[in-house]
């Protein structure tokens, strides 16, 4: 947030700089199993954020040092490419992404029966392409989708979304000026079929009925997203290719049975 406000973010007819109304979500488009070498995978476009999301495991963890011998541990890494951002990002971890990957992969790990898959890791890497804001959520959104593609068990999908207060109004799901030269943004992620809030943040300042207002607004979008995960999760298992695949590997299956005999 930017203490700068004189940029107007709100026209007359009450429309955002790109047009939005105050409730209305950027365009977002979900894919699955976009990587041939990871269990899982999925990639995510939310406006101008393209996030592609990598999982492995459950594997042995490793080094052994780090296994709970009850249940699975969860390591998310968020990670923006050099290129993703106006002004060329360093490469490597900084104070912001170390912040992000430990917040991500806590809610990861609260959706996940982690109890089923002890002395195993999870690993789950989240790389930003090109980030516009809202990254934090659009990346969790897409991890959740890549854990179900490796077919790990979960409650249900995380997904969220944020909204803040811009030119003293609160508005859905903030693009990049608008969290630069807005008054608040809070990310927040839910677990749908529990209504488990599992990632909530807060950056600005709100009252508390204008912090009310965001989180319904939050919420109802994030069941909106909840059913494009799903559709992008079905979608996979009904492409003709992917169907192509199974069909060849459970034939070379029943060779493999045939030698043995
Ligand atoms: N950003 C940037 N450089 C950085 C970090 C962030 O340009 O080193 C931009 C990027 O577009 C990001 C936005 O600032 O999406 C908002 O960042 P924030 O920390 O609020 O996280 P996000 O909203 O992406 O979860």
């Amino acid at each position: 947030m930017s203490m700068v406000s004189n940029i107007k973010l709100i026209d007359e007819n009450g429309l955002r700089i790109d047009g939005r109304k105050f409730n209305e979500l950027r365009p977002i488009k979900i894919e699955v199993g976009v990587l041939n070498r990871a269990d899982g995978s999925a990639y995510i476009e939310w406006g101008g954020n393209k996030i592609i999301v990598a999982v492995y495991g459950p594997r042995e963890a490793f080094p052994k040092h780090t296994q709970n011998p009850s249940r699975a541990i969860v390591n998310a890494r968020y990670n923006m490419a050099a290129f993703s951002v106006d002004e060329r990002k360093r490469p490597g971890p900084d104070r912001r992404a170390i912040e992000i990957s430990k917040i991500i992969g806590e809610a990861l790990e609260s959706a996940i029966f982690v109890e089923q898959y002890p002395r195993t890791s999870i690993d789950v890497y989240i790389e930003v392409l090109q980030a516009d804001a809202g990254t934090r959520i659009a990346g969790l959104t897409a991890a959740s989708v890549a854990l179900a593609d490796a077919g790990i068990p979960m409650k249900d999908m995380i997904v969220g979304c944020a909204s803040g207060k811009v030119d003293g109004k609160i508005v859905l799901d903030l693009n990049k000026e608008e969290d630069n030269y807005g008054q608040a943004d809070v990310p927040l992620a839910i677990i749908p079929r529990t209504q488990e809030v599992v990632l909530l943040q807060m950056d600005g300042n709100l009252t508390r009925e204008e912090f009310e207002q965001a989180i319904e607004m939050s919420k109802k979008a994030a069941l909106f997203i909840s059913n494009l995960q799903k559709e992008a999760l079905l979608a996979k298992y009904s492409r003709p290719e992917e169907k192509e695949e199974v069909k060849e590997e459970a034939e070379q299956e029943n060779h493999g049975d045939d030698d043995h005999e």
